[in-house]
């Protein structure tokens, strides 16, 4: 039986979008509280009753959260143009490795706007 996990984070940081108009707003320096939610899809153990551990997923997006939070992101080699786009690449690339079960990556930079990315 195939289920998916979902667990969501936050993180703070500065951007500026590089490639816009110097009119448009997005070009100026700017803050977001980021929300990512990544999502594993897997069989469900039929002893444990769990496709894995939430745990697990915490601990795999950690050093990435750790690589975000509170940083400007312009500075980060591969975010020179920090999209949500661009940034749920760049956190696919750096998680699939650590968690092969990754199936979805969700960047969201306001409430009402959010990009998915589920891979090539
Ligand atoms: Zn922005």
């Amino acid at each position: 039986m195939s289920m998916e996990l979902k667990k969501s984070f936050q993180f703070e940081a500065a951007h500026l979008l590089p490639h816009l108009p110097k009119s448009h707003k997005c070009r100026r320096l700017h803050g977001h509280s980021f929300k990512v939610e990544i999502t594993v899809t897997g069989d469900c153990d039929p002893k444990l009753g769990w496709v894995m551990d939430y745990a697990e997923m915490k601990a795999a997006f950690k050093p990435i959260w750790e690589k975000l939070d509170h940083y400007y992101l312009n500075e980060i080699k591969g975010l020179e143009n920090p999209t949500s786009e661009n940034i749920a690449i760049w956190i696919w690339k750096k998680l699939k490795p650590r968690l092969p079960l990754l199936t979805e990556v969700v960047v969201a930079e306001t409430c009402t706007a959010r990009c998915v990315y589920r891979g090539e």
